[in-house]
């Protein structure tokens, strides 16, 4: 079965791969179809981001086509930056990374640490041709440090720390992460979805 997904994050990708890993699927980037319009993700949820993004590239691609939207919801924000994650300082891309913890740790300079909590949420979509939508949840609760520790992953990775955890993600290696991370845990749902789908 092939599966296009509908990022051009690199670093999600290698997320995605890793989990996918063992399944009879190959997948396919958007660099495999270059016509295909970059999807506006104008919705309020996660949900409804993933599902715009999954539908509009299945039906470019004529495939089954796989999309995620993720971000994180600090509780003493009010659950923002939410689904305005990736442009929390404004503009847009992973370029933003350093400037969007650095607003958060800004914006969350007084607040004490039992106040720090938050979550990142993941919703991956899997559209396919016959209109079939299916969506997998995962979350990664933790809370925000102080200062950003470590070079892995991406965004907010060093500034998060998963509950009962004393490193932050960027502290993690790659698989660490994928055993504690939203991401890894709405592909698990996903993971137990194909394998039911492709009779395994
Ligand atoms: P998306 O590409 O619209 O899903 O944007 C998600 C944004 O949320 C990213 O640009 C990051 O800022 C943040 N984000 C989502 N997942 C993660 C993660 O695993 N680690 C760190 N930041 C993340």
């Amino acid at each position: 079965m092939e599966i296009v997904l509908a990022t051009r994050n690199k670093k999600k990708i290698e997320e995605i791969r890793r989990i996918i890993v063992g399944l009879p699927i190959t997948i396919l980037s958007l660099d495999n179809f270059p016509d295909c319009p970059e999807t506006v993700e104008d919705r309020s949820t996660f949900e409804g981001n993933a599902v715009k993004k999954a539908v509009e590239v299945c039906r470019c691609a004529g495939k089954p086509a796989l999309a995620d939207d993720s971000g994180l919801e600090v509780d003493a924000l009010g659950g923002a930056p939410g689904v305005y994650s990736a442009r929390y300082a404004g503009g847009s891309g992973g370029g933003n990374d350093v400037r969007n913890y650095e607003k958060l740790l800004a914006e969350l300079k007084d607040v004490p640490d039992d106040k720090r909590g938050a979550q990142f949420v993941c919703c991956m979509a899997l559209a396919f041709p016959d209109g079939t939508v299916k969506t997998f949840l995962g979350y990664a609760k933790g809370c925000i440090g102080h200062e950003p520790k470590g070079k892995t992953g991406f965004g907010y990775d060093p500034v998060f720390l998963p509950k009962s955890c004393k490193r932050t993600f960027a502290e993690m290696t790659g698989e660490e992460k994928d055993k504690l991370s939203h991401r890894g845990k709405a592909l698990e749902k996903l993971s137990e979805f194909l394998h039911s789908y492709l009779h395994l």
